[in-house]
This record gives structure tokens, C-alpha cells and sequence, in this order.
């Protein structure tokens, strides 16, 4: 059962436009079976495909079993656009899984900053639950 919907950013510089395609190649590198989170956001806010969600992810630390992962490219300041998309993903997969809380990786993980703002807090804002 998928119970957190967690965000995540790539920590690459914000002014690079990084895909979903460079992720899997990195996390291959890696010795990973190639990209970790089921969506990815680029800078531009065009989403991009990671894992089915059938496939359980590789991104939290003892909760990959239970959730879904979306990562937006940069590290500090995102843009509108992948606000925008973002909200769109976490959107779709809430109707999909509506038991699921939305959090970012530093909710699961005390010791990562990822993803460098409240994750929590923005889906409240906007969705107030
Ligand atoms: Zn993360």
C-alpha cells in the first residue's frame, strides 16, 4: 500500500536542464537499477517519466516499499512551472492513492535537506490537507 507521495530535488545547480534520461544514466553509474523516483520535473516543468508505480521505487530509506517518489530538477529556487507540474503529479497521484500523505524526503529522513523547502506545508497551502 502506498502511503507517502514523497518529493524530492535532484541537487544538481538550478540553472541546469537536467532530464529524467541523465538521472537514469547517473543512477546506473551508480550500479542502481537506472533511475529511482516514478516522476521527474525539469526545470522548464515538463514532466518526465521515471518507474511505473507498479515498480517500487529506490529514493527514501526504509519506506521505498510504501511510496512514490517525484524529484524536480535544481537544488535551492524552482520555477513556477515545476510548481505548477508538480502539484499536477502529486494531484494525480492522491486520486489514485488517497490514503497517501504528501512529504518531502526530510520528513522520512531527518539527516537529507532534500528537497530544500516544505514540502508539506506547499500541498497544505494549496490543497489543505
Ligand atoms: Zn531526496
Amino acid at each position: 500500500m502506498i502511503r507517502y507521495l514523497v518529493v524530492h530535488c535532484a541537487d544538481t545547480p538550478d540553472h541546469r536542464d537536467v532530464t529524467a534520461a541523465d538521472i537514469h544514466g547517473w543512477h546506473q553509474k551508480r550500479g542502481w537499477d537506472g533511475i529511482g523516483y516514478h516522476a521527474f520535473i525539469r526545470r522548464d516543468g515538463t514532466i518526465e517519466a521515471g518507474r511505473p508505480v507498479y515498480w517500487t521505487g529506490a529514493h527514501v530509506r526504509g519506506h521505498n516499499s510504501h511510496s512514490l517518489g517525484v524529484c524536480l530538477a535544481g537544488r535551492t529556487h524552482f520555477t513556477e512551472a515545476q510548481r505548477h507540474s508538480l502539484e499536477q503529479v502529486l494531484w494525480a497521484w492522491k486520486k489514485t492513492y488517497p490514503e497517501a500523505q504528501v512529504c518531502g524526503h526530510n520528513d522520512l529522513d531527518p539527516k537529507k535537506s532534500c528537497p530544500n523547502f516544505n514540502a508539506k506545508a506547499l500541498w497544505k497551502e494549496r490543497f489543505g490537507a
